[in-house]
């Protein structure tokens, strides 16, 4: 009988220390989650969101491969993106897709995590050729108010590390919280985009041109890239209002922004100065190149008639003064110089309207 309790009583003590070992670790695993969601709660920036997803999974997860796929319907996350000088090239894992539908069918609808064996068929998407091929995977959908904002895949080397049918409430947990996070910080860029867009063409205001223009001064100093600055003017725009119409000049001004844009690099900032003058900024372009860019606006606005809402076309015009960043600016403060450069800009558009109008000049 004693002998019996004493078997039974190291029995139980054995089985407490198994579950007190499993409470451990698990105690562990929850405080390790814990501080990953204050890291992306903490992150004020897209950028410092997206690193801090990407350092902290791969290293405290002990994960081979991480990425995230974000559906960027309107791309307007992209922009964002290029707004804030995010590079692509610099987040490989890093991808956007335009819709839902490219996930495959097999992924969607997807309302929990799903893990198991990487197959190239179904997870070619989220683990793309330049990624390490993974042998398991978790593919963590991003909910926000039910719908499907990206996917967040966790890949292992491991084949056992994830299968079907394995608990998986923390990663659960985990994409509901970058979710939220990711959600957070783009609608914070997007609110800040509010403040610094024209209403009426879409394109950047003035304020944010100058404080661009700043920055971007800054950086060539930094790095020692040419910059340059176009002034764009559309000719006798009085005309064409008491033509057309104020509401006509509304979308001859949205037009000419669309055309202006159309010659641009992504890289490149365009603004509506105000009136009917528009300013571009040419990021790393020394004057023969910003004259090249320009001489194609014109000619764009020239050889095409704008077609208005009403049926009716009509030939706009513009006239562009260019002006390149001199080296010789590089002691004066970066506000004058801001300065500066428009105004030499400005000055060659003046002689553009002066020897005729429709027609390119650079600033010597
Ligand atoms: P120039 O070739 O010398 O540039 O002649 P212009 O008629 O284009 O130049 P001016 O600066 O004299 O006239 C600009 C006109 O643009 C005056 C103003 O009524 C009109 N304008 C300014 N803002 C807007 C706008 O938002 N919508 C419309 N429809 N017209 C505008
Ligand atoms: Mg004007
Ligand atoms: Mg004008």
């Amino acid at each position: 009988m004693t002998n019996k309790l004493v078997t039974e009583n190291i029995q139980l003590r054995d089985r407490l220390v198994l579950l007190l070992e499993q409470a451990q670790r698990n105690q562990k695993i929850m405080r390790r989650h814990q501080a990953f969601d204050l890291k992306f709660i903490a992150a004020n920036s897209l950028r410092e969101l997206i690193e801090s997803i990407f350092d902290t999974l791969s290293e405290s997860s002990q994960l081979d491969v991480v990425t995230l796929c974000l559906i960027d319907t309107e791309y307007d996350i992209r922009r964002i993106m290029v707004e804030l000088a995010l590079d692509q090239a610099e987040f490989p894992n890093l991808l956007f897709i335009d819709r839902e539908a490219e996930l495959g069918l097999t992924l969607a609808p997807m309302t929990h995590p799903v893990l198991g064996r990487f197959s190239s068929a179904r997870h070619g998407v989220i683990f793309p050729k330049q990624v390490l091929t993974p042998a398991s995977v978790a593919v963590v959908p991003l909910l926000r108010q039910g719908r499907l904002i990206g996917c967040l895949s966790l890949g292992s080397l491991h084949e056992g590390r994830f299968a079907s049918g394995m608990a998986s409430d923390f990663i659960e947990h985990l994409g509901c919280i970058i979710a939220i996070c990711l959600e957070n910080v783009i609608n914070n860029e997007r609110l800040k985009r509010i403040g610094l867009t024209d209403s009426l063409t879409g394109v950047n205001n003035r304020r944010y041109l100058e404080r661009r223009l700043q920055e971007e001064i800054g950086r060539t100093r930094r790095q020692e890239f040419p910059l340059s600055c176009m002034y764009i003017d559309i000719d006798h725009f009085k005309k064409i209002n008491d033509s057309a119409g104020h509401q006509g000049g509304d979308e001859v001004l949205q037009q000419v922004a669309l055309r202006i844009k159309a010659e641009l690099r992504l890289s490149d900032a365009l603004g509506r100065f105000g009136g009917e003058e528009f300013v571009v900024l040419l990021i790393d372009a020394g004057l023969s190149h910003a004259l090249v860019v320009a001489e194609r606006i014109r000619a764009s606005m020239a050889g095409q008639p704008i077609v208005l809402s009403d049926g009716s076309a009509l030939t706009a015009t513009v006239s562009i003064g260019v002006a390149q960043l001199s080296a010789a600016d590089r002691d004066h403060p970066i506000e004058k110089t801001a300065l500066q450069l428009v105004a030499r800009a400005d000055e060659a558009l003046y002689r553009a309207k002066q020897s005729g109008r429709n027609r390119v000049i650079g600033a010597s």
